[in-house]
C-alpha cells in the first residue's frame, strides 16, 4: 500500500466514497504524497515522455508560433509569456533559445510560470538558469500582473481532475472510489442516488445504459480564467493535449507508470492520472467570451505548418549521420498518426483584435 492508498482508505472510511475528481485531485495533488508533487516523472526513467522531451524542435517550434503572433499583435514592448504547467522547463528553454533569432522580441517579453510542484519547480529553475533570462513563478495565472500575454500550455489540461457520471437503468450515478468488502482495497462503485438531470450535459443526451459522461470543472475554471484575461488585453493561447474534437461520452481517465498503462486503481499517488481533453468544450467557452478561436487541429498538422521539415532540414545539416537519424526519428514521433501525431490536438484563441495566426492562416490561405 502507498502511503497515499493508507491515507485514502482513511477517509473513504470516516466520510464514505470519493468522486474520481476528488480521487484524481488527491492523487496528483496531494500536499505531500501527491504524484506531481514530489517528483520529476518524465522521460525514459520516469514514468511518460512528453513531446517537448521527445525533441527540442517541438519547444522551438512553439518559440516561431510565439514570435509570429507577437507580430500579429504589432510588436507589444512589453509582453507577457506565460507556460502552464512547465514540467521540467525544457519546452520554454527551446522556446526562448529559438525566439533569440527575432529582434525585440527578448527585449519585449517576460516569462512566467504557472507551476504548483516544489520539485517541479526547482527542475524548471536548473533547466532554465542557462537560459540567463529572469523568470516568475505563480501558483495561478489569476497572479500574472495584467497586459497583454502570449500564454502556452503542453499537456495540462489533461492533468485537471474529471468527475465521472455513469448510465444506469436507474439514471445518472456518479463513479466513486470506495472500499471494497475487505475494508481494504480500493474499488470503484456508484452513489447509490442518481444525479440531477440539470447535471447531465446536453451530447449526453441518448446514450445507451453503461456510458460514461466526463465533465471537468477545473478545467472550465482554466478555460475561463484564461479566456477572461485574453478578453481583457491583447494576447493568444495555445493549447496542445490529447482530447477529442467534438464533445462526447468515453472513459478516458487513464493511469500510466512506467511507460505503461495501469489500472486507475493501482499504487495511488504512484502513476501519472490523466484525462482526454473535451476541446469542444474549451472553444465554446473561448467563443462565449469573445475571443476567436483557430482548430482543433491535430499535432501533425500544426508542426507541419509551423515548419517542422524545414527545421529538420537545418538541424540535420549539423553532425554525424547517428545524431541526424535521432533527430528525425524524434520528429517523426511527434507527428506519425500511431504515436502523437493524431491523438493530440491543437487549439488557438486569441483578443479578437489579434489577426489569424500561424499556421492557420497560412492552412487557410493554402485552401484557396
Ligand atoms: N508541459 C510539460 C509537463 C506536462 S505534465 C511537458 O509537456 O513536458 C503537467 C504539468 O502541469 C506538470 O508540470 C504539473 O506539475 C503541472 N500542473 C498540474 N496541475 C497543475 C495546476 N493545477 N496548476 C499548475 N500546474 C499544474
Amino acid at each position: 500500500m502507498t502511503p497515499l492508498e493508507r491515507e485514502l482508505t482513511a477517509i473513504i472510511r470516516q466520510d464514505g466514497p470519493l468522486t474520481i475528481e476528488r480521487y484524481m485531485a488527491l492523487c496528483l495533488g496531494h500536499p505531500e504524497h501527491g504524484y506531481y508533487m514530489s517528483r520529476d516523472p518524465f522521460g525514459r526513467g520516469g514514468d511518460f515522455t512528453t513531446a517537448p522531451e521527445v525533441s527540442q524542435i517541438f519547444g522551438e517550434l512553439i518559440g516561431i508560433w510565439c514570435i509570429s503572433t507577437w507580430q500579429m499583435m504589432g510588436t507589444p514592448g512589453e509582453v507577457r509569456l506565460v507556460e502552464i504547467g512547465p514540467g521540467r522547463g525544457t519546452l520554454m528553454a527551446d522556446l526562448l533559445r529559438a525566439s533569440k533569432v527575432m529582434p525585440g522580441f527578448a527585449e519585449s517579453i517576460t516569462v512566467h510560470l504557472v507551476e504548483t510542484s516544489p520539485t517541479l519547480k526547482a527542475a524548471q529553475a536548473r533547466t532554465l538558469e542557462r537560459s540567463g533570462i529572469d523568470i516568475a513563478w505563480h501558483g495561478h495565472l489569476d497572479e500574472i500582473p495584467p497586459g497583454p500575454v502570449l500564454i502556452v500550455a503542453n499537456e495540462f489540461l489533461d492533468a485537471l481532475p474529471v468527475r465521472q457520471l455513469q448510465l444506469t437503468e436507474t439514471g445518472w450515478h456518479e463513479r466513486m472510489v470506495g472500499l471494497a468488502s475487505d475494508g481494504e482495497s480500493l474499488q470503484i462503485g456508484l452513489s447509490a442516488d442518481p444525479l440531477p438531470a440539470a447535471l447531465v450535459p446536453d451530447w449526453a443526451a441518448g446514450a445507451d445504459v453503461g456510458a460514461i459522461a466526463e465533465l471537468c470543472p477545473a478545467r472550465d475554471a482554466y478555460c475561463r480564467a484564461i479566456a477572461e484575461r485574453l478578453a481583457t488585453a491583447p494576447g493568444a493561447g495555445l493549447f496542445i493535449d490529447y482530447g477529442h474534437s467534438i464533445s462526447g461520452t468515453g472513459d478516458t481517465v487513464q493511469a500510466v507508470r512506467k511507460h505503461r498503462s495501469v489500472d486507475i486503481l493501482h499504487q495511488p499517488g504512484n502513476s501519472d492520472l490523466t484525462a482526454h481533453v473535451d476541446f469542444q468544450r474549451a472553444a465554446r467557452m473561448f467563443t462565449a467570451a469573445g475571443l476567436n478561436v483557430y482548430g482543433p487541429i491535430t499535432q501533425s498538422r500544426f508542426l507541419a505548418g509551423m515548419g517542422l521539415a524545414e527545421r529538420l532540414d537545418i538541424l540535420t545539416k549539423r553532425g554525424d549521420a547517428r545524431r541526424r537519424m535521432s533527430l528525425r526519428s524524434a520528429a517523426q514521433r511527434l507527428v506519425a498518426g500511431n504515436q502523437m501525431g493524431q491523438l493530440f490536438k491543437v487549439l488557438v484563441a486569441t483578443h479578437p483584435d489579434v489577426p489569424e495566426p500561424a499556421p492557420f492562416a497560412q492552412m487557410a490561405e493554402a485552401a484557396k
